[in-house]
C-alpha cells in the first residue's frame, strides 16, 4: 500500500551515511524488503533510510560458520551451498519453505527485516535460534553490540533493539551448523501461516538443543548436556512455556490446540534424532 505519510526515503551507503540518517529519530524508520512495512498503514512514519543501497554481501562463509547479512532476501538462504560437515544444511531451505508467502515476496522480504517483524511465525527467528544465532547490531552512535535471538525477540511484534539501533548481520556458527537436525511444522490450512514450529539440533558432542517458535510469542529455547528422553523434553518445553510466555493465540490457531500439537512435534524430533542415521 502506498504511505502516503512517507515525505522522504533515504538510501544509505555506508555506515557514516547511516548516523547521518538518525534512524533513531521519531517518524523514522529503517527499510529493508519493505514487505511488512508496506503491508500496513504506517501514519507515523515520514522518513525511511533504505538499507538495501548498503551492498552487503547477502552471506559469507568462514571458518567461524555462516554469516547472512540482515539485507539478504530470505530465498537466497535456499541458494546458500552445502559445505562438509554442514549437516544442518536441509534448515535453510526448511526456512524459505517456512515463510509462507509468494516467491515474490520471498526473494525481496529479508533476514533482517523478518527477525525486526518478531512476527511469533517469523521463518529466520526459528532458524537462527535452532542453530545458535546471533545477530550484530549497529548503533546509532557508532557502537556495535551482538545478541543471540533468542535475546532479540522479546514479543509478538516486540525485539530488544534499543532507539534507531540497525541489525547488520545474523551469524550462524559453525560448531551448529554442524549438528543434526530435525524439525516440524504445523499450520491449520495447508497453505496456512506457521502455528508451531519445533526444531531440535543434536551437536558432535552429543550437546541437545529444543527450539519453540510460533505457538508461542517469543522462542523458547532449551539446552541439554545429552538427548533427553522424549517424555522428559515434552515435560521440560510444556513447563518453560507455561513459565515463561504461555501458548500464543491468534487467528492461525487457538492456544490448546498449539499446545498439542507442539508437544506432539516435541517427540517426535526427539526420537527421530535418537534413530541411529536419523535426520538431516
Ligand atoms: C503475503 C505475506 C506473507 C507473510 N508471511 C510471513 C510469515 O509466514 N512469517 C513471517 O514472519 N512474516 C511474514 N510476513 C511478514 C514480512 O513479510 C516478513 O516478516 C519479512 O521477512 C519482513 O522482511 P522485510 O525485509 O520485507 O522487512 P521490512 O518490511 O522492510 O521491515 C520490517 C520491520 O523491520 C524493520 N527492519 C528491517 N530491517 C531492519 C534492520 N536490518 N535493522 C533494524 N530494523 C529493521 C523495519 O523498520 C520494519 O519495522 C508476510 C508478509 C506478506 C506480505
Amino acid at each position: 500500500m502506498d504511505l502516503n505519510a512517507v515525505e522522504d526515503i533515504i538510501p544509505v551507503r555506508d555506515r557514516a551515511a547511516l548516523a547521518r540518517a538518525h534512524t533513531g529519530a521519531a517518524g523514522t524508520a529503517v527499510l529493508a524488503g519493505g514487505t511488512w512495512l508496506f503491508s500496513c498503514e504506517q501514519p507515523h512514519l515520514r522518513v525511511l533510510v533504505d538499507l538495501t543501497a548498503m551492498g552487503w554481501e547477502p552471506w559469507t562463509v568462514s571458518a567461524r560458520g555462516l554469516r547472512l547479512a540482515a539485507t539478504c532476501p530470505v530465498a537466497e538462504l535456499a541458494a546458500v551451498p552445502a559445505r562438509p560437515g554442514w549437516a544442518a544444511h536441509p534448515l535453510l531451505r526448511w526456512c524459505v519453505r517456512a515463510l509462507l508467502a509468494s516467491s515474490a515476496v520471498r526473494s525481496v522480504a529479508t533476514v533482517g527485516g523478518n527477525l525486526c517483524t518478531a512476527l511469533p511465525a517469523g521463518a529466520v527467528t526459528s532458524l537462527a535460534v535452532a542453530l545458535d544465532g546471533a545477530v550484530e547490531l549497529w548503533g546509532p552512535d557508532g557502537s556495535t553490540r551482538h545478541l543471540p535471538v533468542e535475546e532479540l525477540v522479546v514479543g509478538d511484534g516486540r525485539t530488544a533493539l534499543r532507539p534507531g539501533e540497525v541489525v547488520r548481520a545474523l551469524d550462524l556458527p559453525e560448531r551448529a551448523l554442524r549438528g543434526r537436525t530435525a524439525s516440524r511444522r504445523t499450520c491449520l490450512q495447508r497453505l496456512g501461516r506457521s502455528a508451531s514450529l519445533v526444531t531440535a539440533r543434536a551437536d558432535e558432542d552429543g550437546a541437545f538443543t529444543l527450539a519453540v517458535t510460533a505457538a508461542t510469542s517469543r522462542p523458547v529455547v532449551l539446552r541439554w548436556p545429552a538427548a533427553p528422553p522424549a517424555g522428559r523434553a515434552v515435560r521440560d518445553v510444556r513447563a518453560a512455556v507455561q513459565e515463561g510466555p504461555g501458548w500464543f493465540s491468534d487467528v492461525h490457531g487457538d492456544p490448546d490446540w498449539r499446545c498439542a500439537v507442539t508437544l506432539r512435534s516435541v517427540a517426535e524430533v526427539v526420537e527421530e534424532l535418537d534413530r541411529p542415521g536419523g535426520a538431516s
